[in-house]
Order: structure tokens, then C-alpha cells, then sequence
């Protein structure tokens, strides 16, 4: 296998980060987050976020006793669920009573449910005790950079601390606490994920660069994404182009001998539910579910 073994007793029932296990093990996305902090300039933010999410679909807003619920029909009806996670539709940590309140409320009704989140990283540090505490051992972030230049084309803004930055002072701030965040999972031994979108004329350069990073700070998957073209983005009004599958595969290709790299990631809706590359999403929807009980 691909992973060392520690990492792999970890991940075996996990469907995103085993090869193996995806063929068998299904995970689901609650749709809990609505809010984000930052604005990526890939986002219009009428559809799921991209920290986990295949833009250009809009996910079901739940609240945490409907999105516990859902949990509890779903894994009823697909045994095989091992892992929950919670990815958007903004950013989770920008909504914290209601992603912390969701991760509770499963943890209590199906204990042996594996817990995962996914971040733009600008608050992880300051929520790491409570993610230890919910022991959910699955974080992704999604770093798009590594120089203040770069982030700075992708990021406008960032809202931190109460108040509103702009420019390369947003981008430095953001960078830093992305990679602080990192590290503090690592740290406290949770395993993580780095998502990146690959936009070519933006980030296309650094991303080698950024994959030895990530590698050598300890995440133990770098997941590299196609950027999407999203109507009314700052992006695509700006004409910028997604990469093209050879692009993206020389891209996957240069990074792989830095480390293990996720290539059957579907990117996910934020309210995905089934096998990878299978979404029983519409079987679970809220009016279905209420007629449950
Ligand atoms: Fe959109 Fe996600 Fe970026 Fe927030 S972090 S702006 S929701 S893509
Ligand atoms: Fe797994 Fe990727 Fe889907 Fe998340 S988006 S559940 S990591 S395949």
C-alpha cells in the first residue's frame, strides 16, 4: 500500500484516504456551515464551498439536531458508513456553535462513527483543544499558497479578530495561520489533509514548493484539485482558466515523489452521501426525512 502503516491502521475503514477502503466504506457530508470568513476568489458563495466541495451545486441547509438525525437515518439505511464529515457549505470553523454542536450530537447518538472536518485553516489553531476533545482525527485544510504574492491573487479578503483585512496584509495573515494550523494538528496527532486548487496561471508555480512543504510539516496527503470555473466569480470575470486533465495529471505527476498523493477524490458535495463517486444525497433530504418520524 501507499501509506505507512501507522497512518493506514488509521485510515483502513477511512473511504477518502484508503484506496481501498473507498470501494467499500461510505462517508457522508452534513451541510451544517454556512458562513465563511474568508472570500477565495474562486468562490461566488451561491454554491458549496471548495475546501471540500464540487462547486456549482447548493447543499440543503441543516441545522445540528436535523443534521444528527440524518446521520441516523443514513446509517440505517448504509451500513457501511464509517466516516461523517463536515465541509460547507462555508467554512465550518466560521460557524463553530453550529459544526461543534453537530459533531457532539453524532458522537453521542453513533460513538463509533468517524468524525471529519474541512477548513480554509484561518481559525484551526485557536479550535484545536475541541477538535482533540470531539476526537475527530480527520482535518483537511485547503492551502493554495505558499508566498503572500500568490495568496494575495486568490484571497481578497479575510475576516480575523473581529475586524476585516484586505490585500497582501489578509494574505500573510491567512498563510500564517493555515500553516499554523497544520502544525497544531499534527502536533496533537490528527491527521491531515491539504487540499489545493490548482489554478494554473495563478498558483501553478508554487504548488511543487508547496506539496514539499506540507509533506515536511506532516500532512500525509496533499489532495490537488482542478480549479472549476464558477459563474460571477472573480476568476472567471477575469478570464482565468482551469487547468486542462494533461495539466493536471503532469501537476499530480511532478508532486507524487514528494508524497502520497489522493487521486480518487470526487470532491464531494457538501451534503454527499454514499460511495465515493456515488451521491444518495436525495434519498436523505429533509422533507424525505421527516417522514421518517
Ligand atoms: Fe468560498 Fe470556501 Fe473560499 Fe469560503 S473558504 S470563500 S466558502 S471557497
Ligand atoms: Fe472524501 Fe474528497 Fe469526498 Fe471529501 S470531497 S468525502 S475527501 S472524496
Amino acid at each position: 500500500s501507499f501509506l505507512p502503516e501507522d497512518i493506514r491502521r488509521k485510515v483502513e475503514n477511512h473511504p477518502c484516504y484508503s484506496q481501498e477502503a473507498h470501494h467499500f466504506y461510505a462517508r457522508m457530508h452534513v451541510a451544517v456551515a454556512p458562513a465563511c470568513n474568508i472570500q477565495c476568489n474562486y468562490c461566488n458563495r451561491k454554491y458549496d464551498c471548495a475546501n471540500e466541495s464540487r462547486p456549482g451545486v447548493v447543499s440543503e441547509l441543516l441545522t445540528p439536531e436535523e443534521a444528527a438525525k440524518k446521520v441516523l437515518a443514513v446509517a440505517m439505511e448504509i451500513p457501511q458508513l464509517t466516516v461523517v464529515g463536515i465541509a460547507g457549505p462555508g467554512d465550518p470553523l466560521a460557524n463553530p456553535e453550529r459544526t461543534f454542536r453537530t459533531f457532539e450530537l453524532i458522537k453521542e447518538k453513533a460513538p463509533d462513527i468517524k468524525l471529519c472536518l474541512s477548513t480554509n485553516g484561518l481559525v484551526l489553531d485557536k479550535y484545536i483543544n475541541k477538535i482533540k476533545d470531539l476526537e475527530i482525527d480527520h482535518v483537511t485544510i485547503t492551502i493554495n499558497a505558499v508566498s503572500v504574492d500568490t495568496a494575495s491573487k486568490i484571497y481578497p479578503w479575510i475576516f480575523y479578530n473581529h475586524r476585516r483585512y484586505r490585500d497582501k496584509e489578509a494574505a500573510k495573515i491567512l498563510l500564517e495561520k493555515q500553516y499554523e494550523g497544520l502544525q497544531a494538528c499534527v502536533e496533537n496527532g490528527i491527521l491531515v489533509k491539504v487540499n489545493t486548487v490548482f489554478v494554473p496561471e495563478i498558483n501553478g508555480e508554487e504548488i511543487p514548493e508547496l506539496s514539499k512543504k506540507v509533506r515536511s510539516m506532516g500532512a500525509f496527503l496533499h489532495n490537488i484539485m482542478p480549479y472549476v470555473e464558477g459563474e460571477g466569480t472573480a476568476f472567471s470575470k477575469a478570464g482565468i482558466r482551469p487547468p486542462t486533465p494533461q495539466e493536471l495529471k503532469e501537476m499530480q505527476e511532478k508532486c507524487e515523489g514528494n508524497m502520497n498523493l489522493m487521486r480518487h477524490c470526487r470532491q464531494c458535495r457538501a451534503d454527499a452521501i454514499g460511495l465515493l463517486g456515488e451521491d444518495r444525497g436525495q434519498e436523505f433530504t429533509k422533507d424525505k426525512l421527516s417522514k421518517i418520524n
